[in-house]
């Protein structure tokens, strides 16, 4: 259900040059519950932001956003401003774009901020005993660009469920980071298995040019459309 909820900014940390995380603190003893995909709609103005929640359910307390900050955009703006214990306003939570119980390993294709929903999907699914085999290709561009890779390669080395990949589309390949496309990654991990078995349920987020191209490369395949969800984070408006 979709509730009102006024918050505390408890934590503001850039990521990267542009990339913020957020940290807000529910009031009056709210909780927040949600299903892991799901967004909150930030309040600014009047006016409405819809940001993906990067912690897992079992944190009702709080949840952390994870922020792609524009020059001129309206929550941007706002959110550069403001400060460790100013109140914030949110709507929420809300979305379809949430695991689908499944069979399957799941493969999960996301580029940048795409990120924010995937790490909640991934660290709720891994608390539950039917966890699938999951496995995440991340796209950036530049080492530069990169966070959480810490967090998410300790949770793989601490779950045999989880493989990660972070592919740097613009550099090449170290020992942590692969060099290329998300998608022409797990096409190349695919060719190398010698397998034509694509029996995956695929998860897409981020841009919607990179949604829309990985959507595709994922159809030439030969994937059935019925295992590809995705969520564009489109702009506003
Ligand atoms: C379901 C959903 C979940 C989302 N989750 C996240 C998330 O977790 N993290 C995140 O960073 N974003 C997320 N987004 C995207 C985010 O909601 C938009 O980028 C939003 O418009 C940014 O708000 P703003 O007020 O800062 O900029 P706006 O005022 O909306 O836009 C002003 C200007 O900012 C620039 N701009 C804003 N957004 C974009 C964009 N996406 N691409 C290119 N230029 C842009 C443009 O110059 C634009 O003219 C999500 C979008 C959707 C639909």
């Amino acid at each position: 259900m979709i509730n009102d909820f006024v918050t505390k900014l408890v934590r503001k940390e850039a990521l990267t040059s542009n990339v913020y995380l957020f940290e807000f603190s529910l009031v009056d003893q709210q909780k927040l519950e949600f299903i892991a995909g799901q967004y909150m709609l930030l309040k600014v103005d009047g006016q409405y932001r819809q940001f993906s929640i990067v912690t897992p359910e079992n944190i009702t307390d709080r949840f952390e956003l994870v922020i792609e900050l524009y020059e001129d955009g309206l929550a941007s703006n706002f959110l550069k401003t403001c400060n460790i214990g100013d109140a914030v306003e949110f709507k929420g939570p809300a979305g379809v774009f949430t695991l689908h119980p499944t069979s399957r390993e799941v493969v999960f294709l996301v580029t940048g901020t795409g990120i924010a929903p995937i790490k909640s999907m991934i660290e709720t699914s891994l608390t539950k005993e039917n966890s699938p085999i999951m496995h995440l290709y991340w796209g950036l561009r530049h080492l530069d660009d990169v966070y959480f890779a810490k967090s998410l390669m300790s949770i793989a080395s601490q779950n045999s469920r989880l493989t990660v990949d972070i592919c740097l589309s613009q550099e090449t390949e170290t020992h942590d980071f692969r060099s290329g496309r998300v998608n022409a990654i797990f096409k190349e991990d695919m060719d190398k298995k010698n397998t034509l078995d694509l029996n995956f349920d695929f998860y897409l987020c981020g841009s919607p040019r990179s949604v829309e191209g990985i959507y595709q490369s994922v159809i030439d395949l030969g994937v059935p459309s019925a295992q590809i969800f995705f969520e564009k984070f489109v702009k506003h408006g």
